[in-house]
């Protein structure tokens, strides 16, 4: 319980004439920063906390060692205060008032990263990175945050890195969208350069310019548009020069001609408002306009973080506000969502693809089980998917079964790594035997794959670009439009995959069933015919056929595409088979199962 004391007082970054207060990503600077008493000040007993973010690499106020980093200095001009302070945790330092109180106005001035080494900032760009205060008025060790706690801007790097990106698929005809991307070597989006872009691999059915010059008021990105002409897979190369220095990179492939339309999507990531980085604003627009995303949703968690959203209705209604405003008809579908983030069931993260958009807390005893969350999104246009479901954070505790109308999916590959079985490639920390995606098949349920970046550094879709996670995820959607009511039936029929986060395509049949969906046991008795197609981003290093506990390898070595058919026997009802890719560069890509039944 808060005594009227707590969260009292107001708190400010004090700047010299010519200062910002930013800093450079990875990079070190000093702070002056200033707490002013409110009215019922703070007790003799009672503290201030002062509080760098906790989840990425500030360093940690200390006032022990001047010439390690995060030495902080901490004083006052209150006659008769004295101030006790000691780092209490990670990134946190407890300044206790002692002597007498400290009264209405009086002030205490925190010098953060006062000795020789500074303080360092974390590795993501992002405005406004907080520097939380909280208070404890009465000293009963309760404490609450001063919600209008100063911020910094943490700015880019150089560009290091160019991401080219091209629509995966479209017919003859079809405009189709070319975007460019600089980054710095942590994958934030660089602020203003100028440089110019040259595509190669143009004409033959393919129409783009040639030549892009990049003004700094774009700051290291475009998308511009084109045409495809002919039936073809198309790749470019790409070259971008700045400061007389050249980035070279490939587009993922584009495949023009038949079959289903192919979306990308990240549906799970975390900003500010829980514990990832950088503003909603600024996580949508990394989607749209860096990782070229067609659609994403923001997923922060329930009740996780700093300041909570379950105890913040207005924090939630400017998050769903965010999705909104980044939405646009038929070009990124932006949806809101949130982390439902049990510690006993395991997290789910909820996405919203109708008007309601509630937020059904963990914590609240009404929606504390997967049973409750599911009767409360039943009869909205919503999806619940689990995550990470083997383990490291957290697993999934499969023995309640999937709602099949609201939970049809299971994310096997994020930042985290993979979740799919103990055979993959690349899988997650601490893993728990029997809880992997494919231990939830082998109990029957019949759920999609997808994966999705679980990224908390602001880098929407590209998680996987920078050095602090081993893995992405992507997901794919087959859907005729992006419109919400067409991706939500996609993923209702399972007519989506997976990737670690390179655009590879596939496509993937058992006789009648596409991938996602069931073979009638009695025509899976016989011999099934099974046609695999994958286009990859870069060169293959396998392709793995799972049929029950079976792998069968195709010979793909070296190549960029694969396309073949082949025999499976006496599939027995309760199996499914899917298709588990690798890249000689590490990237994955995994096709949802078909099920016979
Ligand atoms: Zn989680
Ligand atoms: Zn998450």
């Amino acid at each position: 319980v808060h005594h009227a004391s707590d969260g009292g007082g107001r708190a400010w970054l004090e700047l010299a004439q010519g200062e910002t207060g930013e800093v450079e990503a990875s990079s070190s600077g000093r702070w002056k920063l200033v707490y002013e008493a409110g009215e019922l000040g703070l007790a003799k007993g009672g503290a201030l906390y002062f509080q760098v973010s906790p989840f990425f690499e500030w360093s940690t106020p200390q006032v022990e060692r001047e010439d390690a980093p995060g030495f902080t200095r901490v004083s006052t001009d209150a006659d008769g205060v004295e101030l006790e302070a000691r780092t209490l945790d990670q990134q946190l330092l407890g300044i206790e008032i002692a002597g007498r109180a400290l009264r209405a106005g009086e002030r205490i001035r925190i010098e953060y990263g006062a000795g020789p080494a500074g303080s360092r900032s974390d590795p993501y760009a992002e405005t406004n990175s907080r520097l939380w205060f909280a208070v404890d008025g009465d000293g009963d060790g309760v404490r609450k945050v001063l919600a209008d706690s100063p911020g910094v801007d943490v700015l880019p790097g150089e560009p290091a890195l160019a991401v080219a990106t091209l629509t995966s698929t479209a017919r003859a005809g079809d405009t189709v969208r070319f975007t460019i991307a600089l980054l710095d070597d942590r994958a934030n989006a660089v602020g203003p350069c100028e440089a110019t872009v040259e595509l190669e691999g143009l004409g033959n059915g393919l129409e783009l310019p040639q030549k892009i010059e990049l003004a700094p008021s774009e700051r290291g990105r475009r998308t511009v548009e084109g045409r495809a002409t002919a039936d073809g897979v198309y790749r470019l190369d790409v070259r971008v020069t700045l400061d007389g220095r050249t980035l070279e990179t490939r587009t993922n492939p584009l495949s023009v001609g038949g079959g289903p339309r192919i979306w990308w999507g990240d549906l799970h990531g975390h900003s500010s408002y829980s514990d990832g980085s950088g503003t909603p604003q600024a996580w949508f627009d990394y989607a749209r306009n860096v990782a070229a995303l067609d659609l994403a949703a923001l997923t922060d968690h329930d009740h996780w973080g700093l300041v909570f959203l379950d105890e913040n209705p207005h924090l939630w209604a400017e998050l769903v506000g965010a999705a909104r405003a980044a939405n646009e008809p038929g070009r990124f579908l932006a949806l809101p969502g949130f982390e439902w983030t049990s510690w006993i069931y395991g997290h789910r993260h909820v996405v919203y693809f109708g008007e309601d958009a509630p937020l059904l807390s963990s914590m609240d005893e009404r929606f504390d089980t997967p049973q409750e969350l599911r009767d409360g999104l039943r009869a909205l246009a919503a999806l619940s998917i689990p995550h990470h479901p083997a383990g490291g954070p957290m697993a999934t505790d499969w023995r309640i079964a999937p709602d099949l109308a609201v939970e049809p999916v299971v994310e096997i590959c994020s930042a985290h790594g993979s979740s799919e079985a103990l055979d993959s490639p690349r899988v997650l920390h601490s893993p728990r035997p029997g809880h992997f995606g494919r231990d939830a098949l082998k109990k029957g349920y019949k759920l999609g794959f997808v994966g999705s970046g679980d990224g908390h550094d602001g880098h929407a879709g590209l998680a996987w670009k920078g050095p602090h996670y081993p893995t992405g995820g992507l997901v794919a959607v087959l859907a005729d439009e992006l419109t919400p009511a067409s991706v939500l039936n996609a993923f209702r029929h399972r007519r989506v995959y997976a990737t670690s986060g390179p655009r590879i395509l596939l496509r993937f049949a058992v006789g009648r069933a596409r991938m996602g969906e069931v073979l009638p046991a009695a025509e899976a008795a016989g011999d099934s015919t099974m046609f695999v197609q994958v286009v990859a981003q870069s060169p293959l290093e396998t392709i793995e056929v799972i049929v029950g506990d079976e792998i069968l390898s195709l010979e793909c070595r070296n190549e960029l595409e694969y396309s073949a058919s082949a025999t499976l026997s006496a599939l027995k009802p309760g199996e499914f088979v899917y298709l588990r890719v690798l890249q000689l560069d590490g990237g994955m890509a995994w096709s949802s199962p078909v099920f016979v039944e």
